[in-house]
Formats: structure tokens, C-alpha cells, sequence
């Protein structure tokens, strides 16, 4: 329910999307096997204060791929999401994923569609992850903008991160940049007390 009213806002941290590094793996590769279409999966992890530690990103095996977007199987959609209800040591759903690719000369962009803003749920993490030719090898960074690029063999791939933002209805949709960071390779968890 929108709140019409609300205190000033407490500074708060910047929230940040942490990515292990086997998560980027994962998304990347997942990017590149279905290349000039699009795949699709879930974030898996934790939430951590405003922003969120992707442990696993898993992209859906039997996703249809269809010009403009790929959709996972209902059904399956409905099994894996009820399982991370279930996961171990605290994991849980955190978001989804999504490639965008080039298509029709366009290069892929790392920026939501309206369909994807449409789509975008409270309290989840969306990442779109861009993948193109690459023109030239660049090793993995961190951007100005907030996202994270790099090459992997002959393409690039450029990870962004979104967020909704409160809507006054639906018609309007807009979303936030969480800025991207590898998690260190310890496998220490940040958990709130
Ligand atoms: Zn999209």
C-alpha cells in the first residue's frame, strides 16, 4: 500500500548487489550459450540490510525463448519457487536474472524494458546482463554508472542491477541502480544481527 505520508528518510547505506563470483560465472555463461537469445533464472542468497548477496544464479533449463523476451515454464517457474521457499542455511530468493542481446544490428543493452520494469517485484533484485561481440579483451570491472563489465572469450558482458522503486500506480514504473561489487572469495557470510 502506498504511504502518503513519510518521515525524512534516514541516510541509509548505499545498497549494493554483492556478487559471488561463481554467480557471475554462472549468468555470464548462461548469457553465452543461448547467444542472440535470451535466458533466464534466479538469484539465490541473502539479504543484507538494503542490499542483497547473490550466492547462485541459476538459469532455467527449459525457458521459452521467444523474440523480445525468454519466459520460464510456468509450471517449473512454480516448482523451483516454491523449493526456495525450503533451502538450507538460510538461502533464499533473491531476484531473477536476464540477458539482453543483440538483436536486429541493436546491440543488447544493460537497461529494463518496460515489460521488465512491469515485471519487477518488491524487495527482489533484477539484473540484466547485456552480452555482445566484444571489440577488444577487457578483464571484469566495476563501472561509474554502477554496473560491472567485462569480456569472456568473444564476448562481452555487462551486468546491471535494478530495483523498483515505490509506484504511485500502475502506470508508473521505474526502478533504481543497486551499484554491483564482487564478494571477497571468503564464503564468510554478512549476516545482520
Ligand atoms: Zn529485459
Amino acid at each position: 500500500m502506498p504511504k502518503t505520508k513519510s518521515a525524512p528518510k534516514p541516510a541509509a547505506p548505499v545498497a549494493t548487489l554483492a556478487l559471488r563470483q561463481s554467480a557471475l560465472v554462472a549468468m555470464a555463461l548462461a548469457s553465452i550459450e543461448v547467444y542472440r537469445r535470451e535466458c533466464v533464472g534466479l538469484l539465490i542468497g541473502r539479504r543484507d540490510g538494503a542490499g542483497f548477496v547473490v550466492e547462485a544464479a541459476i538459469a532455467y533449463q527449459d525457458a521459452e525463448r521467444r523474440l523480445g523476451g525468454a519466459r520460464a515454464d510456468p509450471a517449473a517457474h512454480r516448482r523451483l519457487f516454491d523449493a526456495t521457499n525450503d533451502l538450507p542455511d538460510g538461502l533464499q530468493l533473491v531476484g531473477d536474472f536476464h540477458s539482453h542481446t543483440e538483436h536486429r544490428g541493436r546491440r543488447g543493452e544493460a537497461a529494463p524494458s518496460q515489460r521488465d520494469l512491469a515485471d519487477m517485484l518488491d524487495g527482489h533484485v533484477h539484473v540484466i546482463v547485456a552480452v555482445n561481440d566484444a571489440h577488444a579483451r577487457r578483464p571484469f570491472r566495476n563501472n561509474a554508472d554502477g554496473s560491472f563489465s567485462g569480456t569472456i572469450g568473444e564476448r562481452h558482458l555487462r551486468l546491471a542491477a535494478f530495483v523498483r522503486t515505490a509506484r504511485s500506480g500502475p502506470a508508473d514504473l521505474a526502478a533504481r541502480r543497486l551499484p554491483i561489487e564482487l564478494a571477497s572469495a571468503d564464503p564468510g557470510r554478512r549476516r545482520r544481527r
